[in-house]
Order: structure tokens, then C-alpha cells, then sequence
């Protein structure tokens, strides 16, 4: 697994974008690649080698839809991950319905990252692959443009 992993970016690239529009494509790409995998579902792994993104967008994606009730989780998992499923395709086996605990957690958590963030000396639109401030600022970032889908 190569989640959190931050490319190492130059000058020359392209800002990252502000990913608020593209979200709702991501989503839609995701209800996309589940109802293709059909009985099969999906894990938060799937969505990030689908999308290439890092584990905390990508579980925060499939969490989102799940809390909407657009998606259902079940109680067994591949690769240790819990499987993700259109509830057409649920097919008898157990669920795992959503507690607002879930994203609890990551709010306070997310919390907990914010306090200690401090800016560095980088520019945030070219984190540095390195830089543990560039990291936690492109984490926090993530997780902000999540949270509004
Ligand atoms: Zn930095």
C-alpha cells in the first residue's frame, strides 16, 4: 500500500486544485466502480488505486456516501478492509450500519492535527515530499474539502 505518500512536486507543475467540484465527480466515480463490482463491493483501496488518492480522502469519500445511506457497508472485509456495496447487491449478508461515532472520531482527531499544525516554509501548493508540516497541512486540506461534500 502506498497511501500518504506526497509526490514530490516541482515549480513547473500545476497548482493542486481546489477540489471542492471535483469531489462530486469523485463520488460519482465511485458510485460508478460499485455498481460494476457489483456483490463484490469495494474497499477504501479500490477507490484510492481508482482515483489515486491517499487513504484518508479515499475512505473519507466511501464514509461520506455511507452516512448518506447511498452506500452500504458490510461487516466483511478484504484485505482487512470493510467491503462497500449498492444495497442492491448486499445479497443476505450482514451490514454495518453507520454511527455518528465514525466520523466523530476523525473530526476530532482532524482537531487534534489542526493544533498542532504550523505552517512552514513551503509553499502549500507544492508540499514538500519530505516535510511533515507540508504533509499535515495537505492532510488537513483533504479532509477540509471532504468534509463539505
Ligand atoms: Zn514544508
Amino acid at each position: 500500500m502506498t497511501d500518504n505518500v506526497i509526490p514530490l512536486r516541482r515549480k513547473t507543475d500545476p497548482p493542486i486544485p481546489e477540489v471542492t467540484l471535483e469531489a462530486t465527480t469523485q463520488r460519482a466515480q465511485v458510485i460508478v466502480l460499485l455498481a460494476g463490482n457489483g456483490e463484490q463491493g469495494v474497499t477504501w483501496i479500490d477507490v484510492s488505486a481508482l482515483l489515486g488518492l491517499h487513504h484518508g480522502s479515499a475512505s473519507g469519500l466511501l464514509s461520506n456516501l455511507h452516512r448518506e445511506g447511498r452506500i452500504v457497508r458490510l461487516q466483511e472485509k478484504r484485505d482487512g478492509c470493510l467491503i462497500y456495496v449498492l444495497s442492491q447487491f448486499v445479497a443476505g449478508r450482514r451490514i454495518s450500519p453507520y454511527k455518528p461515532r465514525d466520523h466523530l472520531t476523525v473530526d476530532l482527531m482532524a482537531e487534534a492535527l489542526r493544533r498542532f499544525y504550523k505552517p512552514c516554509r513551503h509553499d502549500p501548493n507544492y508540499p514538500h515530499a519530505t516535510c511533515k508540516q507540508c504533509e499535515a497541512g495537505v492532510l488537513l486540506r483533504e479532509y477540509d474539502n471532504n468534509k463539505q461534500v
